[in-house]
Formats: structure tokens, sequence, C-alpha cells
């Protein structure tokens, strides 16, 4: 291949939330999760420009269904900033789960994002929480370090993936969603319609052989 993308200085690999209790065997197992540490792992050797983040919630966190008495996990509910998917307990601050996958090995990743701290918010994206309003800081950090293209790598890819590379579209960041180093959860169709949003924002899906 002759047109394979070049990476370079302005260029970031985001891993989206690729933590234990994602994986197999975890509090909220992503299918096949664990497939995309190594993956990741070996990409991350062509970027020089590496940010993680990682779900970090206390216990009783809103997102779980645990704490809303009679509700099963993945049932939807309308929450002050509006719908959100109920969740088995999962990633909570300090323990195992949370921790990133032994098969993540990025030594040079510059920050982690911790999101999904506050109790009473959930936070899918990379960007914002899910009331679309309060920032990570992400976007200042990008921005102050001159990286204008975004590619996209983690769990899930119909959820925090899908958030995280749809908010980099708004905010103006090239985005680049690599979807063999992805796997997603697909709650009714969720993947197909993640597809179809992220072409509609402008988010370009490859696989990691397409870059050099
Ligand atoms: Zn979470």
């Amino acid at each position: 291949m002759t047109d394979r993308l070049a990476i370079g200085a302005a260029d970031v690999l985001l891993v989206v939330d690729v933590q234990n209790d994602f994986c197999p065997g975890g509090g909220l197992a992503v299918p096949r999760g664990h497939e995309v540490a190594p993956i990741i792992s070996r990409l991350a050797e062509r970027f020089q420009n590496v940010v993680l983040t990682q779900d970090w919630h206390p216990p009783g966190h809103h997102s779980f269904a645990s704490t809303h008495p009679g509700r099963q996990p993945f049932e939807a509910l309308v929450l002050a900033y509006g719908a959100q998917v109920l969740w088995p307990d999962h990633c909570l601050q300090e323990t195992t789960g949370a921790e990133f996958h032994a098969d993540l090995r990025i030594p040079h990743a510059a920050a982690v994002i911790r999101k999904g701290f506050r109790p009473l918010i959930d936070s899918y994206s990379a960007f914002y929480e899910n009331d679309g309003a309060t920032p990570t800081g992400l976007v200042g950090y990008l921005r102050e370090r001159g990286l204008t293209r975004v590619f996209v790598t983690g769990l899930a890819f119909d959820f925090c993936v899908r958030y995280s590379a749809e908010d980099a579209c708004r905010e103006g960041f090239s985005v680049i969603v690599v979807e063999d180093a992805c796997r997603g959860i697909d709650i009714e169709g969720s993947v197909a319609a993640t597809r179809r949003s992220l072409a509609a924002k402008g988010a370009v899906c490859i696989a990691s052989d397409a870059i050099a």
C-alpha cells in the first residue's frame, strides 16, 4: 500500500477505558474487550503523543443500577441531565477493576484523564461529561500542545469511544477511529448506530493496518 497514514507530531492517540472491568471477567465486560490491549500497545509505538482515559467511579455512582432501587442493569433511566443507561457496578476507584489491563503497555503516555468521579453524573466522553457541558479539560490540553488530529481507540466502541470521537469532531479536531482497536457492547443495535453517527459527524473509521 502506498497511501498509508503517516503519524506526526500533531497527532494524538486517545486510548479510552482499557480497564479490567471492561474486559472479560470484569464488572461490565465488553465481549473480547481484552483483545484491544496488545493492539493498542503496538499502535502506540508510532505515536509521540498518547492520552489515556480511566473510568473512575465512587461507590453508589448514579450510573449504577444498584443505586436505583428496583432497577436492573442495562435499563435506561432519565436523570437530571438526560437519558442514562444503568450499568452494573464497575470501575470503582482504587480497585483492580479500575486498573488498566495488564497488556496495555504505553510507558510514554503523557496524561490520564479520569472521568465519572462526580457521584451524580456519568461521563462517556473523554471531553465532556454526560450533561454535554462540563469539560474534562482535554480540549484545552490538546490545543495547547498543538495536537490537531485525534486517533480514537478502546472500549466500548458504541459508548465511550463513540462519544469521545463525536465530541472531538464537534471541537474541530480531525478524528479517526481505529475500529479494530475497539470492541463494542452492542445494546439494541448500538454498534451499527455508532457507525452511522460517526460518519454523519465527520469521523473516519479505519483499520490499524492503514497506519504507516
Ligand atoms: Zn462508567
